[in-house]
């Protein structure tokens, strides 16, 4: 089989063109990358699990009628998903002051806060993804302020269906991060969710034993990531209880037979 153009290479990602134009290939790799890049290593399985992961949540939102850039999952680490222009905004959704907002104001790790917080940061790796106001945004042309309307209203919503959906669970929505690009219909341009939703971009925690179920177990070499994301997929239903090891082994599999 001809190789396929790689399109764009990111921390946890790979980009590949896709079959038919206006799409593309999304591959989840185990790598894993903390403060800005400066810490990097793999979990195990993560790829596997983060594709699983963001499918079952991508479709449910597109079921709620949140319009998102995916379309189908392909295999073990690889969903089709619709190109979009990505706008250079991460949208940071908390609940409970945790990482860099505890750090920035002083406002201790998992205090509830009385309202629901939307913060931006300008993506750019090499400025550090700096916090944005929605003034730089408005001045630099990163989106319009139509565009900026509908991003914050689905976050809420995202984040009112993530806050849902993962209590049934037992599991606490802290923060987490979302991306969105634009899609084109002749002149005009629309918003959509697009890049995952995973452990690797969230915080979430045991809602008994505040556990961390997340990409801060990595951060702060708090052990036991690769059961941390199992769990979130288990508790998903994506898992079957004994079925954590037979995903890992056969990825393992794949990549001794070269694949
Ligand atoms: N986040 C992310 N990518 C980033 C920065 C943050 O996915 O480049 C997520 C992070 O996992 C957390 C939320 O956004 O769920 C808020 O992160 P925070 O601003 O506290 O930064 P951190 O403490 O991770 O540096």
């Amino acid at each position: 089989m001809a190789r396929r153009r790689q399109i764009y290479e990111g921390k946890a990602k790979i980009l590949y063109e896709g079959p038919e134009p206006g799409t593309l290939i999304q591959y989840f790799k185990d790598d894993a990358t903390a403060f800005n890049a400066q810490k990097r290593g793999t979990i195990s399985g993560k790829g596997v699990i983060n594709n699983r992961i963001s499918e079952h949540i991508f479709t449910a939102l597109g079921t709620i009628g949140v319009p998102t850039h995916f379309i189908r999952r392909l295999n073990m680490r690889e969903q089709l998903i619709r190109q979009v222009e990505i706008i250079p905004i991460e949208v940071v959704v908390r609940n409970v002051a945790a990482g860099s907002l505890s750090k920035r104001l002083g406002i201790e790790e998992g205090t509830q806060l009385p309202r629901t917080i939307i913060e931006y940061y300008y993506k750019d790796d090499a400025l550090g993804d700096p916090m944005i106001a929605d003034e730089h945004i408005a001045c630099f042309g990163w989106a319009t302020q139509e565009e900026m309307n509908d991003i914050a209203d689905m976050a809420i919503r995202v984040n009112d269906f993530l806050s849902g959906m993962f209590a049934a669970i037992g599991i606490r929505v802290i923060d987490f991060k979302l991306e969105f690009g634009r899609v084109w219909d002749g002149d005009y341009a629309r918003v959509i969710l697009a890049d995952e939703i995973s452990p690797d971009g969230c915080r979430l925690w045991d809602m008994k034993t505040n556990q961390k179920l997340d990409k801060d177990r990595f951060r702060q070499d708090l052990g036991g990531v690769e059961e941390a994301y199992q769990e979130v997929a288990r508790r998903l239903g994506l898992l079957q209880p004994d079925e954590d090891s037979a995903v890992l082994d056969f990825d393992t599999h794949r990549k001794k037979r070269g694949k």
